[in-house]
């Protein structure tokens, strides 16, 4: 791809009020699942959270999927549309840029997080921006663009405001989001009373409107002072040259029209075909995400501010951010690039649900977090994730665009072992279990041995923490005995 550069000019540095303290996103390390979701499996406040939020979206998205009977087509539909649009992603790509470009829009290729930042930083300089505010954005999560603009371009001087509720309550806590769709659904009312106030410099009560009324004026001031508005995208559409963002907060629709000049940074695999894609992918996002029929707001940006026109910024600009995600076309984890974010696999995961998001130490959490990290950011780098599911399929069973996450989650096992990541421990135990599993001689023998063997280890009805290379099978998982008699075994003495 042809990357067009920016670059920055210099300005004094002013006064940040919001200064972004977040550990880094996915270009940091996301070793360490094991020793997080530990901690995480004991606090009772953090499951109360993630029980209340994800019951109650699992129960809207049941109410309303009934209400559309066509769902499974349409998510039959969904993929054959994704399957299509990677087949020819360069050529969508070229089509939508095209299409930007005669509506009077920018567009940058970004390789990387590096380039997107060094895009806007440049065009901060130029414009000699000060605020910049943000709406809910995964891709620059995924990026850390805030951290990038504070720190590799200081001379700018530049406030950085998440203006979604939760994303600006986690920035103000110097946090992380931990769910895709509700960035703080780990902090409870009193935690976000306490965030609030001391952002406030006064006590503010425990109560929903009184917080979010602070929020609501503090975030009007910086909408009216932004310079710059920097938004993701759900959906890009080729043929039009569209930009889609579906929210519940007004805060999408203020930074995308009030500040002069409007980025949206889009991953490149957010595109459809046509814009008559978008009413199969508005349908079932809303329905697996929020557990509503529709968003509150679906905005379609097309072009900047036309000559006439009364609103909309003066400047549209469309950075399509790779950030390694062409090196998974036409590979056997392509399907990994058909996700739209909607967070259901994450609300239905019995271990995201006992751990939350960040134990997984990545932006991305539960199934989808395990999957798409490894194949971002390498199999050395991320080794637990793909370890971190009960291939229940609960996960690709609720995927409205059908993508087998837990499928991919044993490829990326598979990868693992035939990388040589896996250890050579685990391969031996593997190979000599194959090798156990397919001799029905072998197998009786296993079985007899393990039953005297296990006597030293089982107390209580379960194995107990095993010594040295074992201890991986015991130390995060209960291990059950074997029966005192098998089925077989049973079986023929005449199992009543
Ligand atoms: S993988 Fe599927 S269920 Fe999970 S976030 Fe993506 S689209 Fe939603």
């Amino acid at each position: 791809m042809d990357l067009k550069r920016s670059g920055g000019t210099e300005k004094p540095v002013g006064r940040r009020e919001t200064r972004d303290r977040r550990p880094e996103g996915i270009e940091g390390g996301v070793e360490g699942f094991n020793r997080r979701a530990s901690r995480a499996v004991a606090d009772r406040e953090l499951h109360d959270s993630i029980a209340l939020f994800t019951g109650k979206t699992l129960g809207g998205r049941g109410v309303n999927l009934a209400t559309l009977p066509e769902a499974p087509e349409l998510r039959e539909r969904a993929y054959h549309i994704k399957q299509e649009t990677m087949a020819n992603l360069g050529g969508y790509l070229e089509q939508m840029a095209g299409a930007i470009e005669a509506r009077g829009g920018k567009v940058h290729f970004a390789r990387d997080g590096a380039s997107v930042a060094e895009y806007i930083g440049g065009l901060a300089g130029r414009r000699g921006a000060k605020i910049i505010t943000k709406s809910k954005s995964m891709a620059t999560e995924e990026i850390e663009l805030n951290r990038r603009l504070e720190e590799d371009y200081p001379e700018l001087g530049l406030e950085i405001v998440e203006t979604d509720l939760g994303e600006w309550i986690a920035q103000l806590a110097g946090d992380t989001p931990s769910h895709i769709v509700g960035p703080i659904l780990h902090m409870n009312k009193a935690r976000i009373a306490r965030i609030l106030s001391e952002s406030a410099g006064e006590k503010l009560p425990p109560d929903v409107e009184a917080l979010a009324g602070y929020a609501r004026r503090r975030l009007r001031e910086k909408f009216l002072a932004s310079d710059i508005g920097v938004s993701g995208a759900n959906f890009g559409v080729a043929e039009t040259g569209t930009v889609c963002l579906v929210t519940n907060e007004g805060n999408g629709r203020l930074v995308t029209s009030v500040p002069p000049v409007h980025v949206v940074v889009i991953g490149i695999e957010k595109l459809v075909p046509r814009f008559r894609d978008l009413s199969v992918f508005t349908r079932l996002l809303a329905r697996s995400g929020t557990g509503q029929r529709l968003t509150a707001y679906t905005n379609f940006i097309t072009g900047p501010r036309g000559a006439g026109e009364l609103d909309g910024p003066e400047e549209l600009h469309v950075v399509f951010l790779d950030n390694g995600r062409s090196k998974l076309l036409g590979t056997p984890f392509e399907e990994a690039l058909y996700c739209i974010r909607c967070g259901s696999c994450l609300n239905v995961c019995p271990v995201y649900r006992q751990t939350g998001g960040h134990a997984y130490g990545s932006t991305y959490s539960g199934p989808i977090g395990a999957v798409i990290t490894p194949l971002l950011k390498g199999d050395e780098k991320s080794r637990d994730l793909p370890h971190a599911s009960s291939l229940c399929g609960a996960c690709s069973e609720t995927c409205p665009v059908g993508i087998p996450l837990h499928e991919l989650l044993v490829k990326l096992r598979n990868r693992q072992v035939d990388g040589g990541i896996a250890g050579k421990a685990e391969e031996l135990v593997f190979k000599g279990f194959e090798k156990t599993m397919s001799s029905p001689k072998l197998y009786g023998l296993a079985k007899k041995a393990g039953r005297v063997a296990q006597k030293a280890v089982v107390k209580d009805g379960s194995v107990r923490p095993l010594p040295g290379p074992l201890s991986g099978w015991t130390d995060f998982r209960d291990l059950a005995p074997l029966a005192r008699k098998s089925f077989a075994q049973l079986w023929r003495e005449g199992i009543e």
